[in-house]
């Protein structure tokens, strides 16, 4: 129980890769705040895996694209578990795929708005209570295509390659309060995000990648753990990468 009497905030833990995440971090003994913006039932869900297996977690609706809501996900924390977060893991993110010349301003923005904009705002919020306790852990979950680009997303590969430098900006920032900030940018994961790419292209990927599979949500949440608890405390400003060997 090496989270024991933290609390995490966990943005988009409804379903893949934060729900896994919000697992994880409640079975290491955080009490944990699963936001979503509308898969309720989804949210749910994962509290009661989270509290039949003897955890503490609660379902919070909240867009990550309102800054009200992201400040009412912070008091909601500190009045539920009675003391201010000391995890927050900045996984809400969203795709709206073009090719760059027929992108719209809006499918743009979108993505700026929800995968950038909304990492500004909570880091901020986290950042002024965490050092007051002098100690905190934030992780954002950034992406490959960040580092490697990537055909037809041209957003949402400007949206993760933002996350490299804000890591590393507020990892300077932070590193004399005791707040340690990291990435971890997943490779191609098995979540609602991938399973509308076409099998072909799948398949194709599978061949190119060293380890010949794509990785479960489980794999980063393991790497969000590690990065999540004080085992990993002389760690800050980088990016784990998790992708099976695809980007080296
Ligand atoms: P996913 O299955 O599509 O889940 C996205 C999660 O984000 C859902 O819980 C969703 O909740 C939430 N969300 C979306 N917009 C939100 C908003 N405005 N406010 C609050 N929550 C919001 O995605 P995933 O594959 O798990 O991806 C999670 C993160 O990993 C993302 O940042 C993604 O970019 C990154 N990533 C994924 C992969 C991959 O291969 N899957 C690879 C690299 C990086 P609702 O359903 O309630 O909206």
């Amino acid at each position: 129980m090496i989270l024991q009497d933290k609390v995490a905030i966990v943005t988009g833990s409804s379903r893949g890769i934060g729900a896994a995440i919000a697992e994880k971090l409640a079975s290491a003994g955080a009490s944990v705040i699963v936001n979503y913006s509308s898969s309720a039932s989804h949210a749910e869900q994962v509290v009661s895996n989270i509290t039949s297996a003897g955890g503490k977690a609660i379902a919070v609706k909240a867009s990550v694209n309102s800054e009200d809501d992201i400040k009412m996900l912070f008091e909601v924390a500190e009045k539920e578990f009675s003391t201010t977060a000391d995890i927050l893991v900045n996984n809400a993110g969203i795709t709206r795929d073009n090719l760059l010349i027929r992108m719209k301003n809006e499918e743009f923005d979108d993505v700026i708005d929800t995968n950038v904009r909304s990492v500004f705002l909570s880091t901020r919020l986290a950042a002024i209570q965490m050092m007051k306790k002098r100690y905190g852990k934030i992780i954002n979950i950034s992406s490959i295509v960040g580092f490697s680009g990537n055909p037809g997303q041209f957003n949402y590969v400007a949206s993760k390659a933002a996350l490299t430098g804000m890591t590393k900006s507020a990892a300077l920032e932070l590193a004399s309060r005791g707040i340690r900030v990291n990435a971890i940018a997943p490779g191609f994961i098995e979540t609602d995000m991938t399973a509308g790419l076409k099998d072909e292209f799948k398949d194709e990927y599978k061949k190119k990648i060293p380890l010949k599979s794509f990785g479960t949500a489980n794999d980063i949440a393991e790497a969000a753990l590690y990065l999540a608890s004080p085992v990993s405390d002389y760690i800050t400003g980088q990016t784990l990468h998790i992708n099976g060997g695809l980007y080296l």
